[in-house]
């Protein structure tokens, strides 16, 4: 029967206990601390077996992880079951995790790196959560989303053809070439998508065309393409053989009305070693490049990444994150990985503290060598003025507040006296300085404004960058 699933009599617990034994001696300590320690096992009476985990985030992450080896373990210790499901449970979950955040977002982007679509028969499979859906829109990439949608819905059929995306690292390329595929296969707006990467295309070329001297097979592979995405084409980047064969296959589709997208890390034509017919052909698409995403972008990131694992995510901490993660949308992920693996098991949830921990307090170590100076020139950058506007005697909101801060921050963050500071800033008395630090304080608590701690968060990250 299989309510009474267990041989040997055993309850869940200790079946379970014997179990996660099983799986200790065949993950790493700090993975099998983290994830799976705390996990429970719970029997329905259906032969479902349960284990239960504190969030989405972590069920999704132990499923595909972890499934096989549980799977391993239960039938090892002789648990009857008919099923395996993975379920987040809310209750008290005792903490047993420690910071292990580095080697867990270490070992989720090991497993992000590789979006890598299985090539079953005609179809792709496309990453799942790399969709239209899931991209956050802004000003740094509004065009390369819009012309990537535009070409997604009707292939082959817009101006935007070839399309080259380009920009830095984690900026979402890739994540945007993953949405066409999915997009064009769901929606079926092309028959036949392919998705490679620069290094796949390359290794592919190699051998079939140089090692096994067959040509055919590879061009046959491209032949009936209706879309096709190719990912970091700067690795074609000297390589004359591999770039000759990409252009007749690129030519061929073009002219045959089929769709192209590229990425590339940088503008096409300063990629070195690139055959100048190729530049050419790219120049006569859309070439729409990605900027990293501003502060409201980067938190609007946030939100809807927390809205997808099912978290909750106080604002205060999606402000915190978003001011001192400036570089790119991989890092901003990862820092909220982390946080969500050092935060799984605690009794307290997500909080501000943490963040702050994991953000490591960067800027204090930096006090020392920060100047009134370099204060100054990222407040005026963060606000988009100029820095002699900080010293300058106009009373307009748009320098006045900017000037504000700027005084709160030196006094917070150097060793200056309040007359030094004050005499930078354009000689003012020093109970200017004490009165604009004043102000400012009185909003930087909590249930302050918002949008001014925000700012503030992102200038001290400027200032841990320089
Ligand atoms: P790239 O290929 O430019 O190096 P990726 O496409 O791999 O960058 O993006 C890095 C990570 O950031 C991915 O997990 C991706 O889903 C995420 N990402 C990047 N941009 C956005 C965005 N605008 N909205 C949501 N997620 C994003
Ligand atoms: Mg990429």
């Amino acid at each position: 029967m299989l309510a009474n699933a267990l041989s040997y009599d055993l309850s869940p617990t200790s079946a379970w206990e014997a179990c996660l034994r099983f799986i200790e001696g065949k993950v790493g300590p700090a993975t099998f601390e983290t994830w799976l320690r705390a996990t429970e096992l719970a029997l329905g009476d259906d032969g479902q077996a349960r284990i239960q985990v504190p969030n989405k985030f972590f069920a999704d992450f132990v499923e595909e992880n972890f499934a096989e080896l549980i799977r391993e373990a239960l039938i090892e210790n002789e648990v009857v079951f008919t099923s395996l499901v993975f379920e987040p449970v809310e209750r008290e979950w005792s903490a047993v995790v420690g910071p292990l955040a580095e080697e867990i977002a270490e070992s989720i982007e090991r497993e992000r790196k590789a979006p890598q679509p299985a090539v079953g028969g005609k179809q792709m499979r496309f990453h799942p959560n790399y969709t239209f859906d899931t991209f956050v829109v802004g000003d740094g990439n509004r065009m390369a989303h819009a012309a990537a949608l535009a070409v997604a819905e009707a292939p082959g059929q817009t101006k935007f053809n070839p399309l080259v995306l380009y920009g830095g690292t984690g900026l979402g390329k890739t994540h945007i070439l993953q949405a066409i595929g999915h997009f064009a296969q769901t929606e079926h707006t092309a028959e036949k998508t392919v998705y490679m990467t620069s290094e796949e295309f390359t290794n592919q070329y190699i051998d079939f065309v140089i090692n096994k001297k067959d040509s055919f097979s590879f061009y046959k592979k491209f032949n009936d393409v209706d879309v096709l995405l190719i990912d970091d084409i700067q690795f074609f980047s000297g390589k004359e053989g591999t770039q000759d064969q990409f252009f007749r296959i690129f030519d061929r589709l073009l002219r045959s009305n089929k769709q192209i997208v590229l990425s590339s890390d940088r503008q096409p034509d300063k990629i070195p070693d690139m055959m100048e017919r190729i530049i050419n052909r790219l120049k006569g698409g859309l070439n729409a490049d990605i900027q990293p995403p501003n502060l409201e972008t980067r938190m609007a990131i946030l939100r809807k990444k927390a809205e997808f694992d099912g978290l909750n995510l106080p604002e205060e901490v999606i402000q915190y994150i978003a001011g001192h993660i400036t570089s790119n949308v991989r890092e901003l992920e990862g820092t909220l990985i982390k946080l969500i693996a050092s935060s799984s098991f605690s009794d307290t949830g997500i909080t501000l503290d943490i963040a702050k921990e994991l953000c490591g307090d960067a800027l204090s170590r930096k006090d020392e060598r920060l100047s009134v100076r370099s204060i100054m020139q990222a407040t005026a950058q963060a606000y988009g003025i100029g820095i002699n506007q900080l010293s300058a005697h106009s009373r307009k909101k748009e320098v006045t507040l900017p000037r504000s801060v700027a005084m709160y921050l030196c006094k917070k963050l150097t060793k200056q006296s309040l007359r030094s500071i004050g005499l930078e800033f354009g000689g003012r008395d020093y109970s200017t300085v004490i009165h604009a630090s004043k102000k400012i304080d009185a909003e930087m608590g909590e249930g302050g404004n918002a949008e001014l701690q925000a700012k503030i968060a992102e200038i001290e990250s400027l200032l841990v960058s320089t």
